[in-house]
């Protein structure tokens, strides 16, 4: 059996058991299931721990490689330009489609005012969390700034993945200038050290059917089906708005700038998908990301090792669709009309959001707060959208990294970077 069908089996069966737990809990108040899963937890987290360890070594090494290997500067920075470009167009596009849902569906609208009360009421705590971890966000210069590390060793160890990136990508460029027996020296010592992370994650990899299973099962038993109910019109919403952009965004790129056909991308990717919607993290789930790319994508080393970790920092256009969708929400509860003018500048405010956000859980809640902050739409009305968010959370992170996979695509094809296979070559 395939690793993916067996990711897929714990996946179902993880939720499985989780609404049951979740369900019989509700209807009798007996938790045991709640606690046997409670117990299990620990696993599902072991697994995030061991799949994050490796990212700091494969990247590093990846982007070494694969940079040092260019040949010629001009390259990379022609690679650079078209993946901002790729990146950035896609996450505008992204958030439109969420705000024009958003106008269509008008799901703030129709909130009973008792819910709207019991939601603000009961999610302040956490709100209040969200503002104060959103208020020690640096401004954008100290942004840009924090891009140049002081000290790469203590950007690695901080997990301070664009630093990192600026520095690998500056070491890089410089080694592709060194004498071939020193390049060579160091090519294949970041080689070797590529190959044993892709080792690893194999390992690894073994024990995500049980993994998926225990972290799916989790977050169904604790999740509040009651929420649901009063924020069934947003959650719709924005699922629609993933799905939409998924498939239409993601098909036209793929099919008119990669040449390849939507459908066996899609098929392709599924395993990168499913451990982002698993894990909530695009960071998390970068090695894996990583080795879809080149294995099942075709796409080559040098393109994926640049476009994939700077694609899980700062590209997320489920991140960007979903704030477009809850600020627009959350001002409909309020009785706020956000004209077209305020609408276009959360398209930008939301891009340069989701830029900001890093690729891990909860992350796009944090940026969301300075969107709303642009946009004069009360900060509080965050507590409206908590108790969903962890489910939202999975399926933006699962469509944060199919972007990052369309552009390897798209990217490799127009370098001809690109392995031939059957699929690959409709052209
Ligand atoms: N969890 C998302 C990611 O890692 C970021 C977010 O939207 O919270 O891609």
């Amino acid at each position: 059996m395939q690793l993916y069908t067996k990711i897929t089996i714990g996946l179902i069966v993880g939720v499985m058991v989780g609404v049951a737990a979740n369900l019989i809990n509700a209807a009798t108040g007996n938790h045991v299931l709640i606690d046997a899963i409670g117990v299990t937890k620990p696993l599902g987290t072991a697994f995030i721990r061991a799949i994050t360890m490796i990212v700091i070594p494969l990247v590093v090494a990846s982007l070494l490689v694969g940079v040092a290997s260019l040949g010629d500067l001009r390259v990379l920075g022609r690679f650079a330009g078209k993946t901002l470009a790729y990146y950035i167009t896609t996450t505008a596009i992204a958030v439109t489609i969420g705000l024009a849902l958003s106008n269509l569906v008008k799901p703030g609208g129709r909130i009973a005012p008792e819910s709207r009360a019991q939601l603000l009421a009961e999610y302040s705590a956490q709100t209040e969390g969200s503002i104060a971890l959103a208020a020690e966000k640096p401004a954008v210069k100290d942004l840009l700034l924090n891009m140049i590390p002081t000290n790469p060793i203590d950007a690695a160890a901080n997990g301070d993945m664009l630093a990192l990136i600026v520095f690998t990508l500056v070491f890089g460029a410089a080694a592709s200038l060194l004498r071939d027996d020193l390049k060579r020296a160091f090519l294949g010592f970041f080689e070797a050290v590529n190959e044993i992370s892709m080792i690893v994650i194999g390992w690894i990899m073994k024990t995500a059917p049980y993994a998926v299973f225990v972290l799916l099962a989790a977050v169904t038993a604790d999740f509040g089906f009651d929420v649901l109910r009063s924020l069934v019109l947003y959650t719709v919403t924005v699922i629609a708005g993933l799905l939409l952009h998924a498939t239409f965004t993601y098909s036209l790129a793929v099919r008119v700038i990669g040449r390849v056909s939507p459908l066996y991308f899609f098929k392709r990717v599924r395993e990168a998908q499913i451990l982002g919607f698993s894990t909530s993290s695009s960071n998390a789930t970068l090695p894996v990301t990583l080795a879809v790319a080149e294995r099942e994508l075709g796409v080559s080393n040098r393109v994926a090792s640049f476009v994939l970790p700077l694609g899980a920092t700062i590209n997320m256009d489920g991140t960007a669709l979903y704030q477009g969708v809850a600020v627009m929400f959350i001002a409909q509860v309020f009785g706020i009309d956000l004209h077209w003018m305020a609408q276009l500048t959360i398209v930008l405010t939301a891009t340069l959001a989701s830029i900001g956000a890093a690729g891990v859980p909860s992350a796009g809640i944090i940026t969301l707060l300075v969107v709303l902050q642009q946009a004069g739409v009360p900060e509080t009305g965050i507590a409206l959208i908590l108790g969903v968010d962890r489910i939202l959370d999975m399926l933006r992170t699962a469509v944060n990294i199919t972007g990052d996979l369309s552009a390897a695509t798209c990217i490799a094809r127009t370098e001809n970077e690109l392995v031939e296979t059957e699929a690959t070559s409709l052209a």
